[in-house]
């Protein structure tokens, strides 16, 4: 068999496989339209990828899974894309999310809520949901999510694969649609760490149409063959495992036993102003969301009311084009930021950011790596948290605060609960030493640590 025919021999069994999911998570493939002759050679020959409804594609819809861009086709591709592409990777699909990427359960979506594979009576995490639940069922090779909170690394753990959020500055974000600019970084998604290293090796780098990605070298020829050990690891204290979910703290507690058999270091932590980091990144999310989202106004993109004038065009486009849970962060938003209280919620939240920031700069003085759990509870039922915003924006307090600081982590796969659902962990590195996830998860997956229930 030559070798186009093996790419379109995978490729049929692909669809069919999309054909029979039953989880909502791929909602477009492209794979009829895929040119076999025109795929190239590279790192990435033949390797398949999911692409989130918010990265762009060149001619290929780009929805955010909003009603407000229901109709746009995006005119250019991503840099990721075009990087992709370059490296022999081949783009079959698009996945469902939450609407712009605000979401910890893929619920809010026009396209329906995506379901976990495991169970699917669960969500599969969010905003990313899609694209976790696709690898989770072998729907393709990779996927790539957008993480600003969490949205890569808590579906990945839902779904029981890898999920890598990059350090700020590391992969352009040209073409990702901006939900809060200082946060939002495109991760990558596989059951495969080899694939997720080599991935991040092609889409890695500066990009002079993101002003803020950054010129520092990345890894080419990916090896694991020199894979070693941290030093130190950091690791949170029994305070906080005793608040979260039995299992998820029994297989955390594995981890740390297996590490301290190999001689690594272990040194307990205070996670730096662990309470203040869901108020200070909603306070700060909304503020930039608000901003972002004000070109969504039915002149410039996507859909348009029919309206007399134009104010009150802009008032219908927006009502009618955004659903709740998009609006409630607009306007608490635009009430952070407005004069009489910016100096209270917005400017505070900036200064809690920094000492955030400075206090996980500190721990990686004296720790190589942390380990922290990365969801506070396993994979909750449809519509749980539908009703109770907050209680949905705190299944992210593991994982936003890696945002916060603009620091790497890595969900891995960190075995089963009693239920027969998935587990994850996270390893967390600091700016630009991604390398050190890579060797230690690569470690981690050659070995039997967690024990089956
Ligand atoms: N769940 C978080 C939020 O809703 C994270 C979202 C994300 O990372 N895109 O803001």
């Amino acid at each position: 068999m030559n070798p186009s025919n093996s790419l379109e021999q995978k490729l049929l069994i692909i669809k069919d496989k999309i054909s029979a999911s039953k989880t909502n998570s791929v909602i477009r493939n492209r794979i009829k339209r895929i040119d076999l002759k025109k795929t190239r050679e590279g790192l990435l020959k033949d390797k398949t990828f999911l692409i989130k409804d918010n990265i762009a594609i060149k001619d290929e819809p780009l929805t955010c899974a909003s009603s407000i861009l229901e109709s746009y086709i995006s005119p250019y591709n991503a840099t990721v894309i075009d990087k992709i592409e370059f490296e022999g990777g081949v783009i079959i699909g698009q996945t469902n999310c939450d609407e712009f990427a605000m979401g910890s359960s893929s619920e809010f979506s026009i396209y329906g809520s995506v379901r976990n594979p495991f169970d699917h009576n669960l969500v599969a995490g969010g905003s990313s949901g899609g694209s976790a639940a696709a690898i989770a069922e072998d729907l393709s090779d990779i996927a790539l999510g957008s993480d600003t909170g969490g949205s890569v690394r808590q579906p990945a753990a839902f779904c029981g694969i890898y999920g890598l959020k990059p350090s700020y500055g590391r992969i352009s974000r040209y073409g990702l649609v901006a939900h809060a600019s200082s946060f939002d970084t495109i991760g990558i998604m596989s059951k495969s760490i080899v694939d997720v290293y080599n991935t991040f090796c092609t889409i890695s780098g500066q990009d002079h149409k993101d002003s803020t990605s950054v010129d520092i070298k990345v890894p080419k020829n990916p090896s694991f063959e020199d894979s070693k050990f941290p030093k130190s690891v950091g690791v949170v204290s029994d305070k906080i495992l005793k608040n979260i979910n039995i299992e998820i703290a029994g297989k955390y507690r594995q981890l740390v036993d297996y590490l301290k058999s190999k001689k690594v270091k272990i040194i307990e932590i205070d996670l730096p102003y662990f309470n203040y980091c869901i108020p200070a990144y909603y306070v700060l999310t909304m503020a930039e969301a608000s901003s972002n989202l004000s070109r969504f106004d039915g002149v410039r993109y996507g859909n348009r009311a029919n309206t007399k004038d134009l104010s009150e065009l802009y008032i219908e486009t927006r009502s009618k084009g955004f659903s709740d849970e998009v609006k409630r962060r607009i306007m608490t938003g635009t009430y952070v930021l407005s004069s009489g209280y910016y100096d209270a919620y917005f400017s505070k939240a900036l200064k809690v950011r920094r000492l955030i920031k400075n206090g996980y700069s500190e721990l990686f003085n004296k720790c190589e790596n942390l380990l922290i759990p990365t969801t506070p509870e396993l994979p909750f039922k449809l519509k749980n948290n539908l009703e109770d915003p907050l209680k949905m924006y705190l299944s992210d307090m593991f994982t936003v605060p890696i945002n916060l600081a603009g620091i790497a982590s890595l969900n891995i796969p960190a075995g089963f609960s009693s239920d027969n659902l998935p587990i994850g962990l996270q390893l967390v590195s600091n700016s630009f030493k991604e390398e050190t996830l890579f060797s230690l998860a690569h470690i981690l997956g050659e070995e039997e640590i967690f024990e089956a229930n």
